[in-house]
């Protein structure tokens, strides 16, 4: 029997990986995360202070680095980094380390590695027009920019950010534009897929509207 796939993919604070999780949940799917892949490399990227720009450190940096996936964990060189990946300072550099392709080519590889032979909801950028392009099902979840930078902004200020609501739209509008202007596999809705406002909607409507489409 053919595994089943769903692609999720949007911009920044769409709703993605809250709703990617219920639906894994509901439908008893393995949930993968392929945002977190990129922000635990950026991380290490980070603390090492290497250039992004020097495209053969940013090489020598993936060949000895371990990313691990284990239920709603990271996992950096065997260290968890599920809260850390998620600051202000990764947010605003991820986008810079996602556009380089050996990044992506190898988080591309690890994201197939672990969806073979299993059922799975992928969220992401590339997931339905790269990663996994004959997904069994394609989403296509997006808001508006209002909406996706007050989920974010609020989610801040609950972790103790000190930012405000203007900064964090500014940021998200600068990672939107890297994402849909970069040149391999940028963010886009693939043509099959159902694109899902979730502007002003409950998301527990917003996964009945998806459990709809699945069989
Ligand atoms: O989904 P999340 O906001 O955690 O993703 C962080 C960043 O990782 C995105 O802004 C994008 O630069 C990159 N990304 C990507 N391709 C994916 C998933 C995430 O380029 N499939």
């Amino acid at each position: 029997m053919k595994n089943i796939s769903i692609a999720l993919d949007g911009p920044a604070g769409a709703g993605k990986s809250t709703i990617a999780k219920i639906i894994a949940k509901h439908k008893n799917l393995t949930y993968i995360d392929t945002g977190a892949m990129y922000r635990a490399i950026a991380l290490k990227i980070l603390r090492k202070g290497i250039d992004v720009n020097k495209e053969k450190s940013v090489q020598d940096i993936l060949l000895v680095s371990n990313i691990d996936l284990e239920g709603n964990d990271i996992f950096l060189d065997g260290n968890l980094v599920t809260e850390e990946i998620r600051t202000p300072k990764v947010n605003n550099f991820v986008s810079h380390v996602a556009k380089i392709s050996s990044v992506r080519m190898k988080m591309v590889e690890l994201q197939r590695n672990i969806a073979a032979n299993k059922n799975v909801i992928m969220d992401g950028r590339d997931i339905g027009t790269y990663v996994i392009p004959n997904a069994t099902y394609k989403f296509y979840l997006t808001a508006s920019i209002e909406e996706r930078a007050k989920r974010r902004f609020v989610e801040l200020r609950d972790k103790g950010f000190d930012t405000t609501l203007e900064i964090v739209k500014e940021e998200i509008k600068n990672r939107d534009k890297m994402d849909t202007e970069r040149e391999f596999a940028p963010l886009k809705k693939a043509e099959d897929a159902i694109e899902v406002d979730t502007t002003g909607k409950y998301i527990q409507d917003v996964v009945n509207e998806i459990l709809q489409y699945l069989k």
